[in-house]
């Protein structure tokens, strides 16, 4: 075996003895590349003969560990893990398109995806169109000869729209273009794109599936498998490789993925009946009030799923969204989703900071808007935290006229 084993070298790597036990939890493997007894060893490696690593952006353990824990849910076969879900639809977008394709997207799509359609692609010479995915028509009346795929999230953040997947996926089949669905807000507890005849989908790990905050990842996976490889290839080359920490993390945040959610939405739904109870809340919006306009598709297509992400308005311009983003101090105001415990985000001055102030009003976006992303706590101490909140921030002031502040 040579210097491998040599037990004179204290630099020098030593094998872990044989054991008859194994871990219980799975090894943290952060190991960069591999070694192998031979290079006839390497090419069965290489050429799939047998299984094993060689270089942890080519793969890793953890990832594989996560990846097919993630297809499983998604029933998705042979999904990659990325270092973000941007690196995800970065690879997505990378792998797939070739020079003078046009892209159609969600025109309310989350902020970085949004920057990547109308800033990334065109800079690199692809044609981009936005269109509503609550409205089919708009998505086929942006198609052209030259598009290649459509990209939509299942549900648009902050205002909680639900994409008519199944009437996209039918122009897309008719049109002969790929469509590219964002899970990240559903999560396959919910739905499940590819049931809906989506080509690609992909996640956000960071969020939901993950749960704690703690890892940055993205997921892909695509029905054909020769996209599959052209995908998993491109992430390779592009290095958008994923953490085996982070893979680690969000392993462990996956076995609680499913009591997660369902308490979480549990939760969701129960704050949005009750925030809409409380005097001085302007607008409350969730998909499963009957009064949303997506009520009805969320309710086909979803399963009664109405996700744990509540919004809700109160009138007043900046001072009272201050006042009450400090009255709830013990509720994280951050921008962010998915958490097990709650988070608060006010999109006027995050996700949505870039548009001008009456934009953001034509999106009912103002002061006053706020996102919950709802958690797992006792739901009687989150009604009585965001009453005393709302309460404390609207007492001072007679609620005023709605304004997006002075900027
Ligand atoms: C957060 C998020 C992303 C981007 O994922 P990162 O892991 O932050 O790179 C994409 N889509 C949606 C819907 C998200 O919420």
């Amino acid at each position: 075996m040579g210097n491998f084993e040599d037990s004179r070298s204290v630099v020098r790597r030593t094998r872990l003895a044989r054991s008859a036990s194994r871990p219980l939890v799975t090894p943290l493997e952060p190991s960069v590349v591999y070694t192998t007894e031979s290079p006839d060893e390497l090419d069965a490696i290489y050429e799939g003969r047998v299984p094993g690593h060689t270089y942890a952006r080519e793969g890793h353990p953890n990832a594989d560990v996560l990846a097919a824990k993630i297809d499983w849910l998604e029933g998705a076969e042979d999904g990659l893990l990325t270092g973000s879900g941007m690196a995800a639809l970065s690879a997505i977008l990378m792998g797939v398109l070739i020079e003078g394709d046009h892209v159609i997207g969600g025109n309310q799509l989350y902020g970085r995806s949004m920057r990547m359609l109308r800033q990334e692609l065109p800079r690199m010479g692809f044609g981009v169109s936005l269109a509503d995915p609550t409205d089919p028509q708009s998505i086929a009346d942006a198609i052209r000869p030259e598009t290649r795929m459509i990209v939509v999230e299942t549900v648009s953040n902050p205002t909680l729209r639900v994409a008519d997947i199944p009437a996209i996926a039918e122009i897309a089949a008719r049109e002969e273009v790929l469509l590219v669905v964002d899970n990240t807000f559903t999560t396959p507890r919910a739905f499940r794109p590819f049931e809906h005849g989506a080509d690609i989908l992909f996640h956000s790990v960071t969020k939901l599936l993950a749960g704690h905050s703690d890892a940055t990842l993205g997921y892909v996976a695509a029905r054909d498998p020769e996209l599959r490889g052209e995908i998993r290839d491109t992430a390779t080359t592009w290095g958008f490789t994923p953490s085996p920490y982070d893979c680690w993390l969000a392993e462990r945040g996956l076995h609680s993925f499913a009591l997660r959610y369902d308490r979480a939405q549990e939760n969701a739904a129960e704050l949005a009946e009750f925030l809409d109870s409380l005097d001085g809340v302007k607008e409350v919006i969730y998909p499963g009030l009957m009064r949303h306009p997506d009520h009805a598709r969320a309710n086909r297509l979803f399963a009664g799923m109405f996700g744990n992400i509540v919004s809700f308005r109160v009138p007043g311009g900046r001072e009272v969204a201050n006042r009450l983003v400090r009255a709830a101090g013990n509720i994280a105001f951050a921008p962010t989703l998915g958490d097990v415990a709650t988070t608060l985000s006010h999109p006027a001055s995050s996700s949505h900071r870039g548009l001008r102030p009456a934009e953001r009003d034509a999106l009912g976006m103002t002061e006053g808007f706020f996102r919950i992303s709802v958690g797992i706590e006792d739901i009687e101490l989150l009604k009585a935290e965001f009453e005393a909140a709302i309460g404390a921030a609207l007492s001072t002031e007679a609620p005023a006229q709605e304004s997006s502040g002075q900027d």
